[in-house]
C-alpha cells in the first residue's frame, strides 16, 4: 500500500519579505496594536467630545464628569506606560523568534492530502463493523460516483498517475484525486489558522477571567493593583489599558503572548491577533451600545456587558473578557440581578443633580461678582475694553448650554434605557435568568 501513496514534493525555505519593506514584520506587529488601539479609541473620543450618537450612550456626559475617580490624564500616561512595558517585552520575545520562512506551503497541503488518503485505509474496516460491504459497494458506484467507489475501497486511485522527477529523470508515479488536494488546501489555508486563532481566543479569556477573578477575590490583589481600573466606573476607550502597570503585563501581556506561543501562530498571524484583541478591549470600554459596531454584535461580550462590571452593584460579576461570557457563564458570575436600566437612571440622574449643583454655585457666585463689580464693568465696557464683556459671556454661555443640555438627556435616558432592556434584555442574558 505504500508504494501507492503519492510522493510529497520538495521544497527550499526563504525568508519571508517584510509586509512593509522599511519595517521588519516583527516590529509591525508591536506598532500595530498601539496604533489601532488609539485610532479606534480617537474615533470612539471624537463620538464622545461631540455627543455624535447621544442615544447609544450608557452614560451620559455629567456622569463622565463625576463619576470617575481618576483624571483623563493619568489615565492616558498610565496607558502609554503600558503600551511601552508590552513593546519592550514583544521586542524581547522577538529576538527569541526564528526568521520567518517561506516556500513549505505546497509539502504541507501535500502532507495533509497524505493524510486524507491514509484516513480512507480505514473505511472498508469501518464499514464492515456495522455490516457494510464496502468492496460491493465500491464496484457498483464505480462508474457514476468514482471518487465514493476510491474512498470506499480504501482510498484506491489507479488511475490517477502523474509524472514526477527523480534523479534528474521523469517517472510515473500516484497522485492525489482533486478532492483531496482541495480538501487538503481548505485544511492548510482556512481550518488551521482559525483553529489557532480560536486556541488564541480561548487561552486569553481562560487566562484573564481566572486572573480578574482572583484580583477581585483577594482583598490585598484588589487594593494594590486591580482598583487601579475600577476608578473608571464610566469607562472610555482608551481608558481601556487603564491599568496598575503589573496588572497590564500580568493580564494584558503575558496572556497574549502566552496565546501567541501555546497556538504556534505565525508572526503574520499574531498581527492581527493582537490587533484585534486591542480593539476589541476598547470598544469593550467604549461606553457606547453602537447597534452597528459589529464587535458589539459578534460576541454578547460588548461594551453594554462589560460596563456592568464597572459599577459599583455588579462588580462581582461579569469579569469574562475580552472575547466571550463563556466563564461567567460557566461558573456563574453572569450579572443576575435582572433588568439594570433603574439602576443606570439612579447614577445618571444623581451624575446631573452634581452638575446642576455646581453651575448653580457657579452661576451664583458669577451673578455675585458681577453685582458687586457692575460699576466697575460698566466703567470698563465704557473703556470699550471687550475682555470683561467676553468672559462675562463664556461663563453665561456655559451655564446655558449644560442646563439646555440636562433637558435634552431626559430624552437620552429614555432611549438609553429602551436600549439597555431592549438589547441588553437578550444580550446580557438578564431576563432568560442564566
Ligand atoms: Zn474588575
Ligand atoms: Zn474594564
Amino acid at each position: 500500500m505504500q508504494s501507492d501513496l503519492p510522493p510529497l514534493p520538495s521544497y527550499t525555505l526563504k525568508p519571508v519579505p517584510p509586509l512593509v519593506s522599511w519595517l521588519k514584520d516583527e516590529y509591525m506587529t508591536l506598532l500595530l496594536p498601539v496604533l489601532a488601539y488609539w485610532v479606534v479609541s480617537m474615533i470612539f473620543h471624537v463620538i464622545d467630545v461631540y455627543d455624535l450618537f447621544p442615544q447609544y450612550r450608557l452614560h451620559t456626559p455629567a456622569e463622565v464628569l463625576k463619576r470617575n475617580h481618576v483624571s483623563r490624564w493619568d489615565v492616558f500616561r498610565d496607558v502609554i506606560i503600558q503600551q511601552v512595558i508590552q513593546t519592550i517585552f514583544g521586542f524581547a520575545l522577538s529576538l527569541l523568534d526564528e526568521e520567518a520562512t517561506y516556500g513549505k506551503e505546497e509539502y504541507s497541503i501535500a502532507s495533509w492530502a497524505l493524510l486524507i488518503r491514509k484516513a480512507q485505509h480505514y473505511v472498508p474496516a469501518l464499514l464492515s463493523v456495522v455490516g457494510l460491504n464496502a468492496g460491493a459497494l465500491a464496484s457498483n458506484l464505480n462508474l457514476t460516483h468514482p471518487n465514493a467507489a476510491s474512498i470506499l475501497s480504501g482510498g484506491r486511485y489507479p488511475g490517477l498517475v502523474q509524472l514526477v522527477s527523480v534523479n534528474g529523470q521523469s517517472e510515473i508515479a500516484p497522485a492525489f484525486a482533486p478532492w483531496e488536494m482541495q480538501l487538503a488546501k481548505a485544511l492548510y489555508w482556512v481550518v488551521v489558522p482559525a483553529l489557532q486563532f480560536f486556541i488564541g481566543i480561548v487561552i486569553v479569556d481562560t487566562w484573564q477571567y481566572f486572573l480578574h477573578r482572583a484580583m477581585h477575590v483577594n482583598r490585598w490583589l484588589y487594593a494594590t493593583f486591580h482598583s487601579r481600573h475600577h476608578k473608571l466606573y464610566v469607562p472610555y476607550a482608551y481608558g481601556a489599558l487603564y491599568n496598575h502597570p503589573f496588572e497590564g503585563f500580568l493580564l494584558d501581556t503575558l496572556g497574549t503572548g502566552l496565546a501567541y506561543l501555546v497556538s504556534g501562530m505565525t508572526v503574520r498571524q499574531s498581527m492581527w491577533f493582537f490587533t484585534c484583541a486591542s480593539i476589541k478591549t476598547v470598544d469593550d470600554h467604549c461606553g457606547y451600545s453602537l447597534p452597528f459596531d459589529p464587535l458589539q454584535l459578534i460576541t454578547s461580550n460588548n461594551a453594554a456587558y462589560h460596563d456592568i462590571h464597572h459599577q459599583s452593584w455588579g462588580i462581582k460579576t461579569n469579569f469574562s473578557q475580552p472575547f466571550f461570557t463563556i466563564w461567567d457563564r460557566i461558573l456563574n458570575t453572569m450579572w443576575k440581578g435582572g433588568d439594570v436600566s433603574a439602576r443606570y437612571e439612579k447614577s445618571r440622574v444623581h451624575a446631573q443633580h452634581k452638575v446642576d449643583r455646581d453651575n448653580g454655585i457657579r452661576a451664583a457666585q458669577s451673578d455675585s461678582v458681577n453685582t458687586s463689580s457692575a460699576s466697575e464693568m460698566d466703567e470698563t465696557i465704557k473703556n470699550s475694553s471687550n475682555t470683561p464683556i467676553s468672559v462675562r459671556r463664556t461663563t453665561r454661555k456655559k451655564a446655558t448650554s449644560i442646563s439646555q443640555q440636562s433637558g435634552n438627556l431626559k430624552g437620552l435616558r429614555n432611549k438609553v434605557n429602551e436600549s439597555l432592556q431592549g438589547k441588553g434584555g437578550n444580550v446580557l442574558g438578564v431576563e432568560s435568568g442564566h
